[in-house]
């Protein structure tokens, strides 16, 4: 079995080394993996379930939740004191901090006829807050953000706390802001937005998921001046800090913080409505595994504050170095002022066609020779105006060790491909309308998702995806060049483009046949 594994891993993109720009955080300390193997061997059995029976669980979530705490400026005592607990990753931190906000509001407005709670966000926050609002059934209002900058305007914000419901009153139940966001690394204005929120008593999530365990050190690293984002700004109420991105921690685990004891309970389940054990989780799971979490302690107790101080020094000396590197290619630029170890990279619109880049075809390019850079499609927003797509570059501790064979990389691919548009995307198009089951109707959409496996395969052999073919068998599924995929995705409705990653992801794992070990 272990060799079989081996053989799998050996066909997965590399997860050290600085090759894969996205995903993966590596601090390219072979001690720090070692440390975190033993922690996660040591605690293997034990069910996190249950920190009463299984005490090793309490302690070491109350050091890291201390840890992050302390770096994140929460107060320690008080009515303000900050409070925590570690979750499986960011999407489920921020799942609990819009659940929390919801059902305060609820308790607070639940006699008001016809009001929803509301959370509003930047076009650029998460889409775990898309989800949230999905599996919450909570209103999501979304703010755009200025394409050139990719920040949210404060005043926007303003705007939604004061717009008036159905009846007159506010609804806003959360607003969200992000230290740094994403698609384009840029810190949102959470101090302006905090300061209105907090006058008119709304909570503030700042989601610190990829910020929160490298912008602390920043500064101290070089980095220059990072602007507010955490409970130092009053109005700030909780924080989501992952620790399997640069916290270096293996992936599972996030450290939701909350402001205020009473508040934070708000995301825990607690149950005596059934005759088994009596049941209360301070997230999503019910059995949960303690090996991320002791992994996490781990890796954090060792490095530190200097520890992580002296890995983002070289994420900060990598990330200057790459920034002037895209900078330097003619066609491309970066997006905005990122504050952090986050890289957008889009066409350079300025310089004449054949000058520009597209940078889906570019990180299709750098692919073949060995970089896998993270393309991002575009996005039309609410008041009209469109985020070009761009491809997106994690900078890691690794990535500085790289940079002689990355930055030329870069360049020869920005080369081979300058003056080249993106993929045409009509033949798949075509394909699609051939098996979409509505033909365009006049105003309706033109196109909608294949409703048999005749016309997904039809669909997914025009785009080059394995979906369905005996190579499935080797794991690999998608294209090597992603760029006409993300072309298609875009020109399709969201709706379809949605149900067509639905049907690649879900292909991907589906069995093969039935042969079961053993029989
Ligand atoms: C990664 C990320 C998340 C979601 O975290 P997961 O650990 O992938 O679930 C949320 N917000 C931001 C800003 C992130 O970067």
């Amino acid at each position: 079995m272990l060799e079989r594994l081996a053989a799998l891993r050996a066909a997965d993109a590399p997860t050290h080394g600085g090759h894969v720009l996205s995903y993966v955080y590596d601090p390219g300390l072979a001690e720090v993996d070692e440390l975190a193997a033993a922690a996660m061997r040591a605690v293997q059995p034990v069910n996190g379930l249950d920190p009463t029976t299984f005490t090793s669980v309490a302690v070491m979530e109350r050091e890291l939740v201390g840890f992050a705490r302390a770096v994140l400026h929460g107060p320690t005592d008080g009515p303000d004191v900050v409070v925590g607990s570690v979750t499986s990753g960011g999407t489920e931190s921020c799942l609990l901090a819009v659940k929390a906000a919801r059902d305060a509001f609820r308790a607070r407005h639940g006699d008001r006829p016809g009001v929803r709670p509301r959370v509003v966000v930047a076009a650029s926050a998460h889409a775990a807050f898309r989800k949230a609002a999905q599996y919450l059934d909570v209103t999501l209002t979304t703010l755009p953000v200025d394409p050139a900058s990719g920040l949210p305007d404060a005043a926007a914000y303003v705007a939604e706390l004061d717009r008036r419901s159905v009846d007159g009153g506010r609804d806003v139940a959360l607003v969200v802001v992000s230290a740094p966001s994403y698609p384009h690394g840029v810190v949102d204005p959470v101090a302006e937005v905090a300061a209105a929120a907090h006058e008119r008593g709304v909570d503030v999530h700042v989601d610190a998921c990829v910020g929160g365990w490298v912008l602390p050190f920043w500064g101290a690293a070089g980095g220059g001046q990072v602007p507010p984002f955490d409970f130092a700004v009053p109005g700030v109420t909780s924080i989501s800090a992952d620790v399997h991105k640069y916290g270096y921690a293996p992936k599972g685990t996030s450290v939701l913080l909350v402001r205020g004891r009473d508040r934070q309970r708000r995301q825990f389940f607690a149950t005596t409505a059934w005759p088994g054990y009596p049941v209360v989780n301070a997230g999503m799971s019910g059995s949960r595994p303690a090996g991320p979490l002791a992994a996490a302690w781990a890796v954090s107790q060792a490095l530190g504050t200097e520890g992580y101080t002296a890995l983002t020094a070289r994420c900060v000396r990598a990330t200057r170095a790459l920034h002037a590197a895209v900078g330097q290619l003619d066609g491309l630029r970066v997006v905005g002022s990122p504050t952090g170890p986050l890289i957008a990279v889009a066409t350079d619109e300025s310089v004449p066609a054949e000058r520009r880049v597209d940078p889906h075809v570019w990180a299709d390019a750098a692919r073949a020779r060995g970089w896998v850079l993270q393309p991002q499609p575009g996005l039309t927003q609410g008041d009209g105006t469109r985020l070009p797509h761009t491809t997106h570059l994690t900078v890691t501790p690794v990535t500085e060790a790289t940079l002689d064979d990355l930055v030329p990389a870069l360049a020869a691919s920005a080369d081979e491909v300058r003056g080249v548009g993106r993929p045409d995307t009509s033949g798949v198009l075509a394909a699609l309308g051939a098996v979409s089951p509505a033909p365009a109707a006049a105003g309706g959409p033109a196109l909608a998702a294949p409703t048999s496996d005749e016309m997904w395969a039809a669909l997914l052999t025009a785009l080059d995806t394995d979906g369905g073919s005996p190579r499935r068998g080797t794991g690999a599924v998608l294209p090597d060049r992603l760029a006409p995929l993300m072309a298609v995705m875009e020109s399709l409705p969201g709706p379809v483009a949605e149900r067509l990653l639905v049907e690649i992801l879900a292909r991907v794992a589906e069995p093969l046949d039935d042969a079961a070990p053993g029989a």
